[in-house]
């Protein structure tokens, strides 16, 4: 949305409320005149100033819970530009219709807020410490969670600003605003309990003035009678430009004695629970953020990195028999035999394993040399989106120990869990993606890209697996040629691979819109009732699938992307991914 909006030639960014009214009178005096900018007050917003009659109407277009866009109290639409769009027909409250947009003069970009420069160095520095993160495993947790991270920021950035002093008291916070220089407007802001409540301490004539900063039931923080806001950091902007009901503006933030500009990094410690990686304590809040399963992050789980990211464990592809302990139950089966949990002991941490156990077979040379295979291409990947080898254990039968994705199969998780929203399936869709990006830059070919292969590890984190029908190709050559027809998922292959033999990192393309046809339609068996031929006759002849039951258009329309029929025209991983990434920002933020 961002980015869509950031692109119309009225929008004019964080400019603020008396600005907007200069821009529209500057552009005449037409009644119907209008311009959008971003909202000072709420996270994600809008608002609408129009012209009529001389005077200017501001209007908040809120973001609310359900992702669509509405001006307080009125209908909802999908977009500010669908809310625009609307009033251009139906005045349904407004002063007027919208008539003429006011466009930003030449040259002009929208304003960016200070915040939003802050943003990305604290995202950054956010992820890199409370994870201990660094390289491309940094840069993977951004793109795959940037919208929980900016939202993260968002509410705890005061933490990191000079004005912020913590938890101190009324008494307390006196002497630091008059020592030093005693400007006008001096100015901090102190927490007063751990129900949210702040206060606003301000130097004036000398003396200093408190003001109560209340949450109210829906989070929103205000000055007694004063404007809302979603953000400290949004009320003192505002309150840095017009009193607005204050005794002066604040001028100056003054500094913390410390020296120490914030909170949030230094104050986040983390505490262990089972199966995640850590709990967020913040110290500062002296509360514990407990994250649920459901909502951690993949960065929260025990297999975002591989066990051997860390230097004291022993980098080795086997895995001695006496440090694996196997449960019982079996996780599931597949060609080669059954997968059980277990508990794999190493130097320093024990981890959850998942084991697929070889199964004394009649082809038993055969299926040892097939699992050893795809263990000799799982060695070679280390992504957060791909499910990891730890090791081969050579026992009592061929065993091959992965990371554990305990929620098992996409499809099945999907079939079972109707209510997952839109957002989570982008978000684990885009993981996927994720994930294959980095195989096409590596120069494998997954060959058996499907919802089957895709395993959870939490609601919100998929890992590709299951390398069975694996190759890496040459760079130059990129794909690769099968001897003959083997036992194939057709509906799932692109024509090259069923009329040529050929597979390459494009080829996976098409399978991967067909697992996004999988996903959106929670888990349905694609060209359901059809026989393998007939699904090829469906596509040689220029139809595809339909969409599935409210699917998004622009996922449907990435799905049809996906199956291309020409080769050199269907798009690759590298371009696929961003479109999904982009897709998910939108309709998270
Ligand atoms: P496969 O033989 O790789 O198709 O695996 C068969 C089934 O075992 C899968 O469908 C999953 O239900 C389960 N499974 C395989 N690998 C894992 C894993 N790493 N973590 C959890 N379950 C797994």
């Amino acid at each position: 949305m961002a980015d869509a909006v950031n692109a119309l030639p009225f929008f004019y960014g964080n400019i603020t409320r008396e600005e907007a009214e200069e821009y529209l009178r500057q552009a005449g005096t037409s009644n119907g005149l209008y311009l959008l900018r971003q909202s000072r007050n709420y996270l994600g917003g809008f608002a609408l100033s129009v012209l009529h009659s001389g005077r200017c109407y501001h209007y908040t277009i809120e973001r609310q819970p359900n992702d669509t866009y509405a001006i307080v109290g009125g209908k909802s639409h999908r977009s500010p530009v669908d809310v625009i769009d609307y009033h251009a027909q139906e005045m349904d409250g407004l002063v007027c219709l919208l008539k003429k947009p006011c466009n930003r003069p030449k040259n002009m970009q929208p304003k960016v807020g200070p915040f939003e420069d802050l943003k990305e160095k604290l995202i950054r520095e956010y992820v890199k410490q409370t994870w201990n993160l660094q390289g491309a495993a940094l840069e993977q947790a951004i793109i795959s969670q940037r919208p929980q991270l900016e939202k993260l920021i968002s509410t705890t950035a005061h933490e990191k600003m000079p004005w912020f002093h913590g938890s101190i008291t009324r008494e307390g916070c006196e002497p630091r605003l008059q020592n030093g220089s005693r400007t006008n407007g001096k100015f901090l802001i102190r927490q007063r309990d751990l129900n949210g409540s702040y206060a606003l301490c301000l130097l004036h004539e000398g003396q200093v003035m408190h003001y109560r900063i209340d949450r109210d039931g829906s989070g929103k923080l205000s000055i007694p009678d004063g404007k809302k806001f979603d953000t400290l950091w949004q009320l003192v902007e505002h309150y840095s430009y017009k009193p607005d009901g204050l005794l002066r503006v604040l001028t100056v933030p003054c500094p913390r004695p410390d020296g120490d500009a914030g909170g949030i990094i230094n104050k986040l410690r983390t505490v262990p629970i089972p199966g995640l990686k850590k709990v967020l304590m913040c110290q500062s809040l002296k509360c514990v953020m407990v994250i649920s399963p459901s909502e951690a992050m993949p960065m929260d789980t025990e297999v975002y990195e591989s066990p051997y990211a860390d230097p004291d464990e022993l980098r080795s592809s086997t895995v001695d028999r006496s440090q694996l302990f196997l449960e019982d139950g079996e996780l599931g089966s597949g060609n080669f035999g059954t997968v059980m949990k277990g508990i794999y002991k190493m130097r320093k941490t024990e981890k959850p394993v998942a084991v697929k156990i070889l199964k004394n077979d009649d082809n038993l040379q055969s299926i040892t040399d097939e699992m050893l295979r795809e263990a000799n291409v799982m060695q070679q990947l280390d992504n957060p989106y791909i499910v990891r080898m730890i090791g081969i254990c050579e026992a009592e039968s061929l065993m091959l120990v992965m990371e554990l994705a305990e929620l098992g199969p996409l499809h099945k998780f999907l079939q079972k869990h109707k209510q997952t929203t839109v957002k989570n399936i982008t978000e684990l869709v885009h993981q996927v993606s994720m994930g294959m990006k980095y195989l096409e830059e590596h120069n494998f070919v997954h060959r058996d890209l499907a919802a089957r292969n895709v395993l959870l590890v939490t609601q919100h984190y998929a890992k590709i697996s299951d390398f069975g029908l694996s190759k890496a190709v040459a760079e130059e050559q990129n794909y690769y040629k099968a001897k003959g027809h083997g036992k194939w998922p057709v509906k799932w292959y692109a024509p090259e691979c069923i009329n040529y033999f050929k597979f390459s990192s494009k080829s996976d393309v098409w399978s991967f819109g067909v697992l996004m046809w999988e996903a959106f339609s929670y888990g349905q068996k694609p060209y359901k009732g059809m026989k393998g031929n007939d699904v090829m006759q469906m596509i040689e002849s220029g139809s595809r699938m339909d969409a599935p039951l409210n699917c998004p258009p622009e996922m449907y329309d990435l799905m049809n992307t996906c199956w291309t029929y020409k080769l050199d025209e269907r798009p690759g991983f590298s371009v696929v991914e961003p479109r999904l990434r982009e897709y998910y920002y939108d309709i998270s933020q």
